[in-house]
């Protein structure tokens, strides 16, 4: 069970004297932060306005049902095993992760699949059944992949990118990499077939980015996810944010959830602390934003003068699309479907169309590309015996567009068409066997997270909102403040937000024993 704190006693916190950190937001980011910061000695609080950590990786429960929200798809276990280490912890005890492979299914309308999958001899061949022409390209790909993997993950997505110089000195390798190419542009250079370069393309839109204009640097995923494999964590990442908890619990940190900041208090421009929506002020050491980088600057700083992040530039600010997540559970269907697994991702006629009418026009479309959960065939536990649990989830866009979608009107209408691709050309008689089931529109990830105009994923990974451009871990805008989460370098996805963290923790200095 998480410590839940009075805001009073956590003021006053007994008589601990280490110095005192506050994370404002328990998504992945904000508790890698706080593990991190614990590690190093500070006495931290957690405040969430949720009644549960995790964030966009929180689970809901419903009729014997457990959802996960958000993230499915683990990759680059290593990355939470160090976490672990760094806070003298064994990772491995406190989280079960279950490799699967295959990876997951590409499925198109016409019956053609692809089977994403680990072994290298097995996945040239599923190009071949798909493009017998394009298999050297595809080798090349993989290789321009791993490279990109060695710079951008393991060199600039675990450092600070808050300097100029930072961006200066990583300049020529960026232009010799083409990072400012697309994602899809890149697979486009190197295989023919379009559902090929689909499959080699899609990967950004689990981070919030549009395939046809988010750097090429994020072809990097096909070879992290070849080389340290797709898992999942049982009991959802749900799971992993409570053991997240847990640790920040047993380091003698408090997580004071259903707690609302209201503003950080800044004077003399040093950061002093928060104030709740209660009124009640906390001071702090340090404070770590946790909550959309854009929320932060604009509204928990409104008071505040800013020179870099100023209402009219995040105005300007491109953010990811939105989501729209149909979560449902079906009753006695566990023998039925058999032919779909864990992760299906089915497409819609479109493509590269379909992409510029989310991103670009804000248009809502008949047409849709879906990706398919169904935890139940890994984590049994998850729906009661004999049933599924499922979530589907179609990339739509954001509310800052003209043209605005009416929600209220238009989600059940969505639904509908939702279900049709469904029973056409996947889960036929579904239906009949839904047994309960949440929507979640853009609305709700506006007013749920405070995610600005609803976006799933914060900032758009673009070019020129990367690295030195995208909001910085040590804020610019005043002395103690730092930030973490998917709209910091090195951006969104579980991964990202727990480099953040890891950034963090170079930034921060070691705290001071009050004696
Ligand atoms: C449907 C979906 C599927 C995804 N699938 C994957 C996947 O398979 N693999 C993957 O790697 N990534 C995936 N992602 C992306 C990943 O989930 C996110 O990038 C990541 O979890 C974001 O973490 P974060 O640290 O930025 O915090 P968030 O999850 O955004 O949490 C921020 C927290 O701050 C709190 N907060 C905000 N403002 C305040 C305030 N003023 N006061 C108090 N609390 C506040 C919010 O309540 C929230 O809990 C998915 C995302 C979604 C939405």
């Amino acid at each position: 069970m998480m410590t839940r704190v009075d805001p009073i006693e956590s003021l006053s916190a007994g008589r601990d004297r280490r110095d005192r950190a506050i994370v404002i937001g328990a998504g992945l980011g904000g508790l890698a932060a706080a593990m991190r910061l614990g590690a190093k000695g500070y006495r931290v609080t957690v405040i969430d306005r949720l009644d549960v950590p995790g964030g966009r990786g929180s689970a809901i429960r419903q009729d014997g049902h457990r959802f996960d929200l958000g993230p499915t798809i683990v990759t680059v276990p290593q990355l939470y095993r160090e976490l672990w280490a760094a806070c003298g912890r064994d990772f491995d005890k406190d989280v079960e992760l279950r490799s699967l492979d295959p990876f997951y299914e590409i499925r198109w309308p016409d019956g053609t699949k692809f089977v994403a999958q680990q072994d290298t001899g097995k996945l040239r061949a599923e190009v071949a059944k798909l493009a017998p022409g394009d298999v050297a390209g595809f080798d090349k790909f993989l290789d321009d992949s791993a490279r990109r993997y060695w710079f951008g993950f393991e060199d600039l997505g675990r450092r600070s990118m808050h300097r100029l110089l930072d961006l200066i000195k990583v300049l020529p390798t960026f232009a010799r990499l083409r990072a400012d190419r697309s994602v899809y542009a890149h697979a486009a250079s190197r295989v023919k077939d379009e559902k090929l370069r689909m499959a080699l393309s899609f990967h950004p839109l689990f981070i919030g980015g549009d395939p046809l204009h988010v750097t090429s640097m994020y072809i990097l995923v096909a070879y992290l996810e070849k080389e340290f494999g797709v898992h999942y964590a049982m009991g959802g990442i749900a799971g992993m944010a409570e053991a997240m908890g847990r640790v920040i619990n047993d380091q003698g940190g408090t997580l004071l959830m259903e707690t609302e900041v209201d503003e950080i208090v800044i004077r003399d421009g040093v950061t002093t602390g928060v104030r709740l929506a209660s009124g009640l002020e906390m001071g702090a050491d340090v404070v770590v934003s946790n909550a959309d980088a854009g929320h932060t600057y604009d509204r928990l700083l409104r008071n505040h003068k800013r020179r870099r992040w100023t209402s009219k530039r995040l105005a300007r600010t491109r953010y990811s699309m939105s989501l729209f997540v149909w979560y449902f559970g079906t009753k006695g269907t566990r023998g039925d479907w058999q032919d779909v697994g864990h992760h299906t991702i089915l497409n819609g006629p479109r493509y590269t169309g379909l992409l510029k009418d989310i991103f670009i026009r804000g248009k809502l479309c008949d047409d849709m590309s879906l990706y398919v959960h169904r935890p139940s065939v890994t984590d049994p536990g998850v729906a009661p015996e004999g049933d599924d649990s499922f979530y589907v989830l179609s990339p739509v866009p954001h509310l800052g567009h003209d043209n605005g979608v009416d929600w209220a009107t238009e989600e059940p209408r969505y639904k509908e068409k939702m279900l049709k691709v469904l029973e056409d050309q996947l889960l036929p008689g579904l239906r009949d066997k839904i047994s309960t089931e949440v929507v979640f529109t853009p609305e709700t990830f506006r007013d749920r997270y405070l995610s600005p105009f609803g976006a799933g994923f914060s900032i758009e990974p673009r070019i020129l909102q990367s690295a030195w451009f995208r909001p910085h871990n040590v804020s610019e805008e005043a002395k103690g403040l730092y930030l973490v989460g998917a709209g910091t370098h090195p951006g969104a996805g579980v991964p990202g937000v727990i480099s953040t963290a890891e950034v963090l923790s170079q930034l921060v200095p070691d705290p001071e024993v009050v004696r």
